[in-house]
């Protein structure tokens, strides 16, 4: 396989245990450890709720981000099991300015709910 990052050829072993087993890994081990996401989180207070802002990168990354979906998903499943039926709103960049804030004020009071935000980097 090629990995998507540093596109350099890479192999996984193949045994009897994992033979019908799909990869589903994209990056290899090297890229992998130098890649470690740490989900950063900012609670930004809005009207009469809050927003809160799960992010992965603190800068833009130059490699595709549909590389760490599995993350997102993960993390959209973990806000899921605290409360369901949550405003998620997904983004690659989410930079918080003036608007944007006017914005979250109006979804947040609109459904009277925390609103979360998952962005790749911020
Ligand atoms: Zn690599």
């Amino acid at each position: 396989m090629r990995c998507l990052i540093c596109q350099k050829t890479f192999y996984f072993k193949r045994t009897l245990k994992n033979l019908f087993d799909l990869q589903e890994d994209l990056i290899c081990d090297k890229c992998k450890k130098e890649i470690s996401i740490n989900i950063k989180v900012q609670i930004i207070p809005l009207d009469n709720r809050k927003l809160i802002n799960f992010y992965f990168f603190d800068q833009k990354m130059f490699y595709d981000l549909d590389l760490f979906s599995n993350e997102m998903y993960q993390l959209i499943d973990t806000i899921n099991k605290i409360k369901e039926n949550n405003i998620i709103l997904l983004y690659d960049f989410f930079k918080l300015t003036e608007n944007v804030l006017k914005e979250m004020e109006k979804v947040a009071t609109l459904t009277d709910e925390i609103v979360y935000v998952i962005s790749y980097f911020a």
